[in-house]
């Protein structure tokens, strides 16, 4: 619940509600509201998360904090000097150099300091526009101050003011969970795709409502996300791990491992779950449990399988998706490329969410939603044949070798977890990654259990 702590942070600061909303709206724009963010493009650059870097920096292993001109926290604070007081500041009170409050505290301590016209207009702003475009101008400065961007910037913070004021001053009843469709329509600018009404599944048996989401979503539903959840968690375990505000996290639904289904954010509402904002506006989070550990990729039962085929179908069915469409490559994946509406975890933050198991899945996911939508898709995805040795790591402790590429060939035992050379790919029955010959003779391994290293 970043968005109402940000709120009554900067409210109890003197900041009027419009001044407010219009640098929340600038904040979001710059880290999606979380204090954690490292600039994305570092990421790659320096090879960390947003939770890595920020604990390097924190245990002092991260040295150049300062100067490596990454773009970090609430504000994206990227000049040396401005960091440099991020810095100081963390330290003298002993908090993380990503805490929350912290920032919030040396935000208001630099627009006092530093910006002080903006600060005093902040606390008389009566329009958000104005109040978003003063704080992008004078204080964000971004290197596009386009009005596309002003615009953009100031329908996001129209949104926190739509949704706190009303908070303010009326005191609602509590959302329940059995409001349906009551979402309120978003303040959008003209890109923005109207949301429409959104049902959720009737296939849910077991409700638990996660104060941790965005309401209601800035985008149609055109994606489908699935996770795994690191562990054997009933839907109930599931609920309870996502009620509380401290953990920041949430699906729109669940699977057990019995194939019972849950649900803990409605889909006319953002979950948080992937790391991305933009992801999770647009996408159907389902976090499926795990009967298998790590060693097994997060395997997951058949009876889970089933439940999450079903439930996505019945998503793309009320949500007007006519195909579902996977692509194994994250280029693909996030830039919605070639109609692919399948994105991962892993495409947005340093983790091996959905985990290997399910990961290899979804393609057989896809073909299977896409029988039931009556949509055609290719069974076994053509695997582009391949010579030229590589090698794989094999994960699971159960995945046998076959004489042949095809699970229509005779087992000739099990290969032990390890590190191994493939020598030839081809596609088979079976395996949506295709088969790999090991080099060795023994025979051929389905390479949707084994990754390229
Ligand atoms: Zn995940």
């Amino acid at each position: 619940m970043n968005e109402k702590t940000i709120w009554d942070h900067l409210r109890n600061k003197g900041l009027s509600p419009a001044g407010t909303a219009g640098l929340m709206g600038n904040l979001y724009a710059e880290s999606g509201l979380n204090p954690k963010n490292l600039q994305n493009s570092f990421e790659r650059k320096l090879d960390y998360s947003d939770e890595e870097y920020t604990q390097q920096v924190d245990g002092g292993f991260y040295k150049n904090f300062v100067h490596d001109s990454a773009g970090y926290g609430l504000a994206q604070w990227t000049y040396y000097s401005r960091k440099q007081a991020l810095l100081d500041f963390a330290e003298a009170a002993r908090k993380s150099i990503g805490d929350l409050s912290m920032q919030l505290d040396f935000l208001m301590y630099e627009l006092e300091r530093n910006y002080n016209v903006l600060f005093r207009s902040l606390k008389s702003a009566t329009s958000v526009k104005a109040a978003s475009d003063a704080v992008l101008l004078q204080y964000e400065r971004p290197a596009d101050q386009s009005d596309a961007v002003k615009t953009r910037r100031a329908a996001y913070g129209q949104k926190y003011y739509d949704e706190f004021v009303g908070k303010e001053e009326t005191s609602w009843t509590t959302k329940s969970e059995t409001s349906t469709t009551s979402g309120k329509k978003p303040s959008t600018n003209s890109q923005e795709t109207e949301v429409k009404t959104m049902s959720n599944s009737s296939l849910v048996v077991y409700k638990k409502i996660s104060p941790n989401k965005t309401s209601p979503r800035n985008h149609a539903i055109d994606t489908i996300t699935i996770h795994c959840m690191a562990g054997n968690l009933t839907i109930e375990t599931c609920g309870n791990v996502f009620a509380p505000t401290s953990r920041q996290a949430s699906s729109n639904y669940g699977i057990g491992s019995d194939g019972r289904i849950g649900m803990y954010v409605e889909e006319k509402d953002r979950s948080w779950c992937s790391s991305n904002g933009v992801n999770d506006h647009r996408a159907v989070t389902i976090e499926v449990a795990n009967d298998g550990g790590a060693n097994t990729g997060w395997h997951v039962s058949d009876k889970a399988m089933a439940a999450l085929i079903n439930l996505v179908t019945d998503i793309c069915k009320r949500n007007g998706i006519k195909k579902l469409v996977w692509s194994d490559k994250k280029d693909d994946r996030v830039n919605h490329r070639n109609g692919c509406n399948m994105t991962v975890h892993r495409d947005y933050a340093n983790k091996s969410c959905p985990g290997d198991y399910l990961y290899g899945k979804h393609a057989y996911i896809a073909a299977e939603v896409n029988k039931r939508l009556g949509a055609t898709t290719t069974e076994t995805p053509a695997v582009t044949p391949t010579t030229g040795s590589f090698l794989v790591k094999v994960m699971i402790t159960d995945l046998n070798i076959r004489a042949g590429a095809g699970t229509n060939t005779a087992k000739k035992g099990v290969i032990k977890p390890g590190t191994y050379t493939i020598v030839e790919v081809k596609s088979g029955k079976g395996s949506t990654a295709g088969w790999g010959k090991l080099k060795s003779g023994a025979g051929w391994i389905s390479l949707d259990y084994a990754k390229r290293v």
